[in-house]
């Protein structure tokens, strides 16, 4: 086991977890890569540390300094992580339709919460651009600086992916990986792992997993940005080609509905002992879809990104479901 010198060099090195019903399921061997026993809890603590890491080397982010980030939770609780471990300051501001599980998280850690009504990219007071607009009057104001952590199209956060996540995955599969499919926010984790995959072997697939409502699926299969529907998955979902998406490379794309999707992990949760958050739902369907596409005998590989624990108001709700007019599993009714 390992020893490490702080809760940052804790980030990384995850399992790889075989899902055992999704596997028997198309005769291939499906992997999880358990991100969500990273120090923060999520994937988003890579893109923290990595984004974090860039700002100091850049000079943009200075010893004292804040960091201002607009985050669906994941990426802000990263960045209050790495940020207290280094003696820096956060600000974040949220969508207010985002779990109050993720909220709190953030106001235990310290950050400084702006919460915002969830409002189109298109508009000026949406939670990325008012953060980008935050940051720059906090840069003139504090006396260490403020810096943008811009996740979205800050390509710090796929070159983490593709200097840690992709590497692990090959190397813990000894290789012997046929295809990689994950859901995007900012497509950091897309790109960076498809890159550092498709870098060692060519011929891997790499597909993107969209939920309703994201306008991905319709840009990779026809050309053009076009959503339908809604899906009551947090921190995924894309309405534009982020600078990190502009990098990812994408062979199939699928669509899929929370009613394909939430079964399997609520499955999983009764079934194989791992609580996970909407996010993986969608990814471990894609999964199954990406399987499928490929045939028997292959290993796929996807992304576990946060814990259910994270969603116990919403997702693991019998309430909440019901209103959104989804199915409720049978232990949890
Ligand atoms: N799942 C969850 C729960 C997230 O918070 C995020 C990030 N917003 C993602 C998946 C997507 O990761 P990425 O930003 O690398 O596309």
């Amino acid at each position: 086991m390992k020893v490490t010198e702080s809760a940052l060099d804790a980030i990384g090195n995850t399992p790889l977890v075989k899902l055992r019903a999704a596997s028997e399921a198309t005769g291939c061997a499906i992997y999880g890569k358990a991100e969500f026993m990273n120090p923060g809890g999520s994937v988003k603590d890579r893109a923290a540390l990595a984004i974090i890491r860039d700002a100091e080397a850049t000079g943009a982010l200075k010893p004292g300094g804040t960091i201002v980030e607009g985050t669906a939770g994941n990426t802000g609780i990263g960045l209050a992580m790495v940020a207290n471990a280094l003696g820096y300051r956060t600000v974040i501001v949220i969508p207010d339709t985002q779990s109050d599980e993720k909220k709190s998280m953030l106001r235990l850690q310290g950050a400084e919460l702006i919460e915002v009504p969830a409002v189109p990219y298109s508009n000026p007071d949406n939670y990325v651009k008012y953060s980008g607009r935050l940051a720059q009057q906090l840069n003139a104001r504090e006396p260490n600086g403020a810096v943008w952590a811009n996740q979205f199209d800050n390509v710090a956060n796929l070159r983490g992916h593709e200097e840690t996540t992709g590497p692990e995955i090959y190397q813990q599969l000894g290789g012997q990986v046929d295809g990689f499919v994950c859901a995007a926010g900012t497509g950091g984790t897309l790109a960076g792992v498809g890159r550092a995959l498709k870098s060692r072997k060519p011929d891997v697939k790499i597909a993107l997993a969209d939920p309703m409502g994201a306008a991905l699926y319709s840009y990779y299969t026809t050309g053009e940005l076009k959503s339908s529907g809604s899906s009551i998955t947090e921190g995924i979902g894309q309405g534009r080609i982020t600078a990190n998406l502009a990098q990812a490379p994408v062979d199939f794309a699928y669509q899929i509905p929370d009613e394909e999707a939430l079964p399997i992990v609520f499955d999983l949760a009764a079934k194989e002992g791992l609580l996970l958050g909407g996010s993986s739902a969608i990814n471990i369907a894609g999964a199954i879809r990406l399987a499928k596409q490929l045939g028997p005998g292959k290993t796929i590989v996807t992304v576990l990104c946060d814990s259910g624990a994270r969603y116990a108001s919403k997702l693991y709700n019998p309430a909440f479901l019901r209103e959104k007019g989804l199915p409720v599993p049978g232990w949890l009714a």
